[in-house]
This record gives structure tokens, C-alpha cells and sequence, in this order.
């Protein structure tokens, strides 16, 4: 390895007592931290999250921590990829200065049986095609803000209900930090990137397409005045369904805060998508309003 790589080369740490000692070293020399948590296999869209901590912030923690609570049995942790030399080669290249990959013992020791119960906004959409998810996802985030004690968590709107958990439980329980959401970053056809999208074949690639096809036809149709919830609805899941797309989870026009669904579109308003393509599950959505 080259000299300059390798002090490029981010400090991996993987223990709870050193990451305290190096964030108290940090906070002691005055330095406003910014926390990107990640479960790895890093595209695009988790680079944008950290360049942005990168402009803001003075020291930039990258967690990586394939999160178990947050899977139902059935789903795909075991299968999750996992990259960790690239992610650390694409980190490097940006100076992320350290990056936190703890064991599952670290983050769940024995007899672990602490949660998070989430807010209500948990409850639509995500809440009902993965019930446990949240309960999961907050208390990974909030043991991570804990233990980072940074200034600013960079999150991306790809993840809209998660975005608005996190943001809430922030509120709810007073926690010291503050929350940026990153717009969707996209494949220039559109997809929206995804640590998933390297499960899907060629022919699944182009039907999944038909997922920001969907998204995009209902930012249109309101752009052109469209009101009728029922009316986005509709062509969002026919566009989906000519693509071949059968398992559709949700195809909806809600609220942007509430989540809570809308017959007609007034002031603000959120498409959201959550469909099957193979036995890839993949979600996207964009703000109508
Ligand atoms: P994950 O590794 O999937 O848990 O994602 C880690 C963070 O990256 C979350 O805040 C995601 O919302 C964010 N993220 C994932 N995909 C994208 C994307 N395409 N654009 C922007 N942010 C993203």
C-alpha cells in the first residue's frame, strides 16, 4: 500500500471503549463530530451522506453495523452483503476519519433486553409489511448517538419512514443531536441506489425500474394539477404491474408528516413505494407536494 493511502485509511474501530476514547479525544480538541449510520456495502447515496457530514462537520464517524433486530426471521440478514474492504476503500478516499464496525456482541452483550418502543408514524406503511423493523432500527440509532455523542446524523430520504422515526424520537426523548436528511441519490435511469439493487438480475434491474417510473409518473400527474389520490394510486401500481411487478406492498400518496393516507391532495403530500421484484424487496419514494 502507498504511503499517501495509507494515511488516508480511515481509523477502524470496533469497540465501544474505543470509540468513547476517541470521541472524547475529539470533543476535548473542540471538533464538531457528524455520524453517518450504515450497514455497509456503500454506493453512491451513503457517500453523498458523508460528504455532506465531510462540508458541515470537522470529523466525520461512518458506522457499519448490519443491524439484526431490525430483520424478521425471514429476511434476508444472513444474505445482507457485506464489503467492508471496498466500503473502508471508498471512505478512505473521501478522509472519513474514523469508521465504527462493532460485533453484534458489542452492540447486543448478553441478556441485551433494552428497546426502543417507536412513535406511532412506525406504524403505517413499513410498520405493517415489517412489524418489528422500527423497534429495531430506533434502538440501533439511539445506542449509536449515544455512543458517538455527535453534533449532527446524516440519514437519507430513500428511507422516508425511518427519516421521520428517527426525527421524532429525537423530539420525543430530548436527545442532543441534530438530524439533516440527504436527498435520493438515483442511477441515471432513475433507480434509486440501494444496497439491494446488487441482488437483482439483469431482467430484474430493468423491472425495477418501473418502481421511479411509478414515482415519477405521480410527481407529473401533480405537477399537472392532479389532486385524486385514488387516481395516483392507480397509475402507480398499473405501471408497476405492466412491468411484470406483482407483489406490491404499498403504492400510496400520504402525508409527508403523519404518513397517514390522502384522498386528496391539499397542501403537502409523499408518494411511497414498497414492491417485490424477484425476492428483492425494494422501497423508494419522492414529495408531490
Ligand atoms: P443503509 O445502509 O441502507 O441502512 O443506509 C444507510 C443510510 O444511507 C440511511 O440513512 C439511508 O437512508 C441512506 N441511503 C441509502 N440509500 C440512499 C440513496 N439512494 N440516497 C441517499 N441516501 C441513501
Amino acid at each position: 500500500m502507498a504511503l499517501e493511502e495509507f494515511q488516508a485509511a480511515p481509523r477502524v474501530i470496533q469497540t465501544i471503549d474505543a470509540l468513547r476514547l476517541f470521541v472524547t479525544q475529539q470533543r476535548q480538541l473542540g471538533k464538531r463530530l457528524g455520524l453517518v449510520p450504515t450497514m455497509g456495502a456503500l454506493h453512491a447515496g451513503h457517500l453523498s451522506l458523508v460528504k455532506k457530514s465531510n462540508e458541515e462537520c470537522d470529523v466525520t464517524i461512518v458506522t457499519i453495523f448490519v443491524n439484526p433486530t431490525q430483520f424478521a426471521p425471514h429476511e434476508d440478514l444472513d444474505k445482507y452483503p457485506r464489503t467492508l474492504t471496498q466500503d473502508l476503500k471508498l471512505l478512505a478516499e473521501l478522509h472519513v476519519s474514523a469508521v465504527f464496525v462493532p460485533s453484534v456482541e458489542q452492540i447486543y452483550p448478553e441478556d441485551f433486553s433494552t428497546f426502543v418502543d417507536p412513535p406511532s408514524v412506525a406504524l403505517p406503511m413499513e410498520g405493517q409489511s415489517r412489524p418489528d423493523h422500527f423497534r429495531g432500527v430506533a434502538t440501533v440509532v439511539l445506542k449509536l448517538f449515544n455512543l458517538a455523542q455527535a453534533d449532527v446524523a446524516y440519514f437519507g430520504q430513500k428511507d422516508y419512514q425511518q427519516c421521520l422515526v428517527i426525527q421524532r424520537m429525537v423530539k420525543d426523548l430530548g436527545l442532543p443531536i441534530a438530524i439533516e436528511i440527504c436527498p435520493i441519490v438515483r442511477e441515471p435511469d432513475g433507480l434509486a441506489m440501494s444496497s439491494r439493487n446488487r441482488y437483482l438480475s439483469s431482467e430484474e434491474r430493468t423491472q425495477a425500474l418501473a418502481i421511479s417510473r411509478a414515482i415519477e409518473g405521480a410527481r407529473q400527474m401533480v405537477d399537472a394539477g392532479e389532486v385524486d389520490c385514488s387516481r395516483l394510486q392507480c397509475m402507480m401500481r398499473s405501471v408497476m404491474e405492466q412491468a411484470g411487478i406483482t407483489r406490491i406492498e404499498y403504492a400510496c400518496v400520504a402525508h409527508p408528516e403523519t404518513l397517514s393516507q390522502l384522498d386528496a391532495i391539499e397542501d403537502a403530500a409523499i408518494a411511497l413505494i414498497a414492491a417485490h421484484v424477484g425476492k428483492t424487496r425494494l422501497i423508494d419514494n419522492c414529495v408531490l407536494k
